[in-house]
């Protein structure tokens, strides 16, 4: 009997025991090879020496200091870190402990600024269906999963959700990528119109999605067309990178490959790299000075945000990844393992789509390639998927099934950068006799 409040109430999971590199193992001894990173959370692999020395010599220095008396030599060294390698024009850092609080904390900042600035009249978010971005109050009404949101759905504050960027599903026939791209960009603009363009905060997006689609890549210039849109009529963009960001896509931030500059960026997950939880909202300059000549003070904030030992894990994770080429690695080794799952499944009859970037990648799960049908949802076919690669010692992150407007069934690969070729086959050979 368990007395963790287990969020699937009738089952108790496997008990992890202890993990290194590639591999977690329960404690009944079973080992499990880690395609997934948790949740596209694990960038160097479990037990990585030099992020262990770094939290090691944190924790022995100084564990932790509260915010409102102190900040601390490694928080401002993290942020001067993600300010140097952050999307143009990104002025300050905001640390959080994961990505809920991140998009809590972009979703207020934006609202203030407005308020700051003499726009109080904005309350509104535009945001996509087929999105997630956290389970907090804020980060779920922005989020597209209406099932997520059924429970609270009177108290959420006000978002519409507009069609996410899905070619596999809603590029019509005779449409160029670019073109639909452009039909999307007409939709968001038709969106805030329709709610008022001085009525609207900003547009809230993956700039990859993750968790409920089983990655959705952005066609070329789509986000350059909303980045227009959102300028037009005054509307802040932000880009959620809690889970593509941090190196995952082959690039620190999945906008870099769009040319795509955000108002605000929320990262978390890969940014501890899974050894503490950190996230962190990064602001242009011009949001920052807004609330510095306003009120000077941001209304927003938590006991835990810039935790010392979290921030020394996030420093040794980027470190790593700049030290050890982990970017270009990801790159040519992200190519590979795209060719080697659609040399194994491209085919296969129950396989619909296939795609991703770096070490992000998805699978669609149909009922007819043909007709694209899905499988009907009350077969949870993702849920089977997870199961099975379980029992064969593989774990990849599933969605699908019950979310509004979510089409059948993906499965989301996101392994550990240090992943070798090897890894990767293995994967691909695991997740196809699954499926
Ligand atoms: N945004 C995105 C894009 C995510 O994928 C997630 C987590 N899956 C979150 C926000 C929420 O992060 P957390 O679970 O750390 O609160």
């Amino acid at each position: 009997m368990t007395h963790v409040f287990h969020r699937h109430l009738h089952s108790t999971p496997p008990v992890a025991a202890c993990a290194s590199g590639m591999r977690i193992q329960d404690a009944a001894g079973r080992s499990y090879l880690d395609a997934s990173g948790g949740a596209a959370v694990s960038a160097l692999g479990h037990g990585h020496p030099d992020v262990l020395a770094a939290m090691h010599a944190q924790i022995d220095r100084l564990a932790y200091a509260h915010t409102s008396f102190f900040t601390t030599e490694v928080a401002e060294r993290l942020a001067d870190e993600l300010v140097r390698t952050a999307p143009a024009g990104m002025g300050h850092v905001y640390l959080v402990s994961g990505g809920s609080e991140a998009v809590e904390a972009a979703l207020k900042m934006a609202r203030q600024y407005f308020v700051e600035i003499g726009q109080p009249q904005r309350t509104h978010f535009i945001a996509r269906r087929q999105s997630y971005h956290g389970n907090t109050l804020g980060a779920l009404a922005v989020g597209g999963n209406a099932w997520r949101r059924a429970p609270f759905a009177p108290m959420l504050v006000p978002a519409t959700h507009v069609a996410p960027c899905y070619p596999y599903r809603e590029q019509r026939a005779g449409e160029t990528p670019e073109q639909y791209g452009l039909r999307l960009a007409d939709e968001l603009d038709a969106a805030i119109v329709a709610q008022g363009a001085d009525r609207v905060i900003a547009f809230v997006a993956e700039t990859v999605g993750g968790a409920t689609a089983g990655v959705l890549t952005p066609v070329p210039g789509y986000f350059n067309a909303v980045r227009a849109v959102c300028d037009r009529h005054g509307v802040l963009l932000i880009l959620d990178e809690v889970m593509c960001g941090m190196g995952r896509t082959g690039t620190l931030y999945a906008s870099e490959q769009e040319d795509v500059v955000p108002d605000l960026v929320t990262i978390a997950k890969g940014l501890g790299g899974g050894y503490q939880p950190v996230g962190a909202v990064l602001a242009q300059k011009k949001i920052v000075d807004a609330l510095s000549q306003g009120s000077g003070f941001f209304q927003h904030g938590h006991t835990y945000l810039g935790h010392p030992v979290a921030c020394a894990a996030a420093l040794a994770v980027q470190t790593v990844i700049r030290r050890d080429g982990l970017l270009a690695k990801v790159r040519a080794d992200g190519l590979a393992f795209g060719a080697m799952l659609r040399q194994a499944l491209g085919e296969h009859p129950h396989v619909g789509d296939i795609r991703g970037r770096g070490f992000f990648w998805g699978i669609e799960l149909v009922a007819d390639r043909g007709s694209k049908r899905p499988f009907a949802a009350a077969l949870k076919v993702h849920a089977a998927v997870k199961q099975d690669a379980l029992a064969r010692g593989l774990l990849c992150y599933p969605s699908g099934g019950t979310a509004d407007g979510v089409h059948g069934d993906h499965v989301l690969l996101a392994p550990p950068f240090i992943a070798s070729r090897a890894d990767l086959q293995e994967i691909t050979r695991l997740l196809g006799a699954s499926i």
